[in-house]
């Protein structure tokens, strides 16, 4: 039974990020057969927008090395299918495979882009540009990500103007949509109306920005109902959670499909997603990872297999 709340978005599009942000963060490297059920099975759930896998090298991310075997055969499933892409070079391989719908990934602090990304934040900006310009030349759907928009293991707290204006410039360079990630799970509630009100008087419009949220510290669905009564309806997350978070060993990563969509149907917004057999996915999958779903939803719908 739904018990809706005013102010909601009646439909909300999950970004489902599992299959490339769970699984680059995951210890186990899962063969691309697996990958590739994946992908389906989640299609077959319902998800409409899944991204499936990251053109970086190879060096960079080994659990994703096989970008180039995994993308034709999920190229056509009944959803749609971006790809991360680091550079020019990322770029080009996505397009020989014909992907249509790509996403590059920013930070907004210096001491995150140097460590992980290995370039200044104006270094990320000036690579991504001519990125952004040949996939809108292509008429292929940008997303920007925008990491550390909250707080920075490094630095600490994320001042709201220095969030404001890495996203503006992402936002300037063409991108389509925006994905404000709280990357080690900080954020709170009021923070998140803030860096939202913020960004609307910079230019950025609701319609274009999408949340990724962590529960490193149990805020994820908080920080979601914030977004959404702030009139946000695009929200990541990732199938059972897939992902610890890497800069806390045994804290969550990435917000559980399966608990978004618990609290969304709760709230009577449509999804798509039938949550069934998205628990059943991700019960399959933690059988290949040998590790429990971290997601409350998937272990208190499906006790006897955890
Ligand atoms: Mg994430």
């Amino acid at each position: 039974m739904a018990f809706p709340a005013p102010g909601l978005p009646a439909r909300v599009r999950i970004h489902e990020v599992g299959a490339r942000d769970g699984l680059q963060n995951e210890k186990t490297t899962v063969p691309t057969d697996v990958k590739v059920e994946l992908i389906r099975r989640l299609a077959a759930a319902g998800l409409t927008s899944i991204e499936a896998t990251s053109f970086v090298h190879p060096r960079w991310v080994p659990q994703l090395a096989d970008a180039e075997e995994l993308f034709p055969q999920v190229r056509d499933v009944a959803a749609e299918v971006p790809v991360l892409v680091p550079n020019e070079r990322g770029l080009d391989r996505a397009l020989a495979l014909g992907a249509r719908r790509i996403a590059v990934f920013g930070s907004a602090t210096e001491t995150f882009a140097a460590k992980n990304l290995n370039r200044t934040v104006d270094g990320l900006l000036a690579m991504f540009a001519p990125v952004v310009a040949r996939a809108k030349a292509e008429g292929v759907h940008v997303r920007g990500y925008l990491s550390m928009c909250f707080g920075d293991p490094w630095e600490g707290p994320v001042p709201l103007a220095r969030a404001v204006e890495v996203a503006g410039a992402l936002m300037d360079l063409g991108c389509d949509e925006l994905s404000l990630g709280d990357t080690i799970g900080v954020a709170t509630p009021g923070h998140v109306r803030a860096l939202l009100t913020a960004l609307n008087e910079r230019g950025v419009a609701t319609s274009a920005l999408g949340v990724h949220f962590h529960d490193t510290y149990g805020q994820a669905l908080a920080n979601t109902l914030a977004a959404l009564q702030h009139g946000v309806s695009t929200v990541d997350a990732s199938a059972g959670g897939l992902g610890g978070c890497p800069y806390a060993e045994s804290a969550t990563g990435n917000l559980a499909t399966e608990d978004l969509v618990w609290m969304l149907h709760g709230l009577g917004i449509e999804t798509g997603v039938d949550l069934d057999r998205l628990i059943a996915t991700s019960v399959w999958l933690s059988g290949h990872l040998g590790r429990p779903s971290p997601s409350r939803t998937v272990r208190a719908l499906s006790p006897q297999e955890q």
